[in-house]
């Protein structure tokens, strides 16, 4: 990471800040923009989080958390806000078309952009771009980011907390996308004083007891597997959100269980939003399903964590889905 004087000037001395990140925020999301917003707070900027729709109930125990502006919610107060910013920070998503409307209106303002993002093939949608899809999470980025620019001792036990979050939920508690960094990180950020275990409490285990019944409905009645392509699906039907009335993020998770079948290379979780049919697609060893995605569903993410939205029906976009296994089949039929 290089960090020139004119983003140090910008870092250091109180902006009207904005940090944006994704729809359907996730721990990577949450973590990374409320850790960059208590590290900010330290400077006397002015700072609000804005995400385009809400995030699960979980992330509520993060600090900070309560004053997330949400736009599908409070779109009159998001474009006020927005409008007298002069400093813009777009943390994991790297694409404008990640962030909807939100990205229409904020397209057009003036202001100085930096992004902070791991996806694969970024837009230039800012000034100071940072851009390592090698990186385990933009968390892991946003400790290197403080770190590198020289602030690491304002790394406190509350920006650490936000940061542990994201480097577990991002890499399934360090089981993926780990790497000798991320390691150093938690123990640093453990040493500075996060509690690790109130962090995976939090993640894992504060589940309604709703969640381990759908969970449960999954994997008895929706999972579908494929050997012959080492390939399992789950997919929930409008009736299915209806009957356990899943809300948000009550379904994060769901598609990782199917990795867990040994023989399983591909995963996909493929379930009917009130407005959209959204993918969620797993690999495990050289399957790129951020190819798969991007290619087919006009998606993208990593190469073995990606996901998509598709207009389609969700009977037509699973049969799609089950379609496109032949044209994988060598791959994910390759010993590894
Ligand atoms: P998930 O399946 O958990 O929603 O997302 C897996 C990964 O793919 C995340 O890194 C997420 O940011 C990315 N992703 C999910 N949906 C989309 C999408 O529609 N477009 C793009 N470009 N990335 C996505
Ligand atoms: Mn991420």
């Amino acid at each position: 990471m290089e960090f020139p004087a004119a983003l140090k000037q910008l870092i250091h001395q109180p902006q009207n800040t904005v940090i944006v990140s994704h729809r359907n925020p996730d721990g990577d999301a949450i973590g990374s923009t409320l850790a960059m917003r208590h590290y900010l707070d330290q400077f006397g900027h002015t700072v609000h989080v804005v995400f385009p729709s809400e995030f699960p109930e979980e992330f509520e125990a993060l600090p900070g958390s309560e004053d997330i502006l949400i736009w599908d919610i409070h779109t009159e107060e998001c474009k006020h806000v927005l409008a007298k910013k002069n400093l813009f920070i777009f943390l994991d998503f790297n694409a404008l078309n990640r962030i909807d409307k939100l990205g229409d209106y904020l397209k057009n303002l003036p202001g100085q952009r930096i992004m902070i993002d791991h996806h694969l093939y970024p837009d230039q949608i800012a000034d100071f771009m940072f851009s390592e899809p090698e990186a385990s999470s933009t968390c892991e980025m946003v400790y290197r980011f403080i770190q590198g620019i020289g602030d690491g001792q304002k790394i406190n036990p509350t920006v650490g907390k936000c940061i542990f979050t994201g480097l577990v939920t991002d890499t399934g508690s360090f089981r993926h996308a780990t790497n000798a960094a991320v390691y150093r990180i938690a123990a640093d950020l453990v040493e500075r004083g996060v509690d690790d275990t109130a962090v995976q409490d939090m993640i894992f285990n504060s589940q309604k007891e709703k969640n381990l019944r759908l969970l449960g409905h999954c994997l008895v009645n929706r999972m579908e597997y494929l050997p012959e392509y080492r390939t399992a699906l789950i997919w929930l039907s409008k009736k299915d959100y209806e009957i356990f009335n899943i809300q948000r993020g009550d379904t994060e998770g769901i598609v990782n269980y199917l990795l867990s079948i040994r023989e399983v290379r591909l995963a996909a979780f493929i379930h009917n939003q009130p407005t959209v049919v959204k993918l969620s697609l797993r690999s495990k060893g050289d399957l790129d399903v951020q190819d798969i995605c991007k290619k087919h569903f006009n998606g993208g993410g990593h190469k073995n964590a990606a996901g998509a939205y598709s207009h389609d029906s969700l009977k037509a976009t699973v049969e799609k889905f089950k379609s496109l296994l032949p044209q994988y089949k060598e791959v994910l039929l390759k010993k590894q």
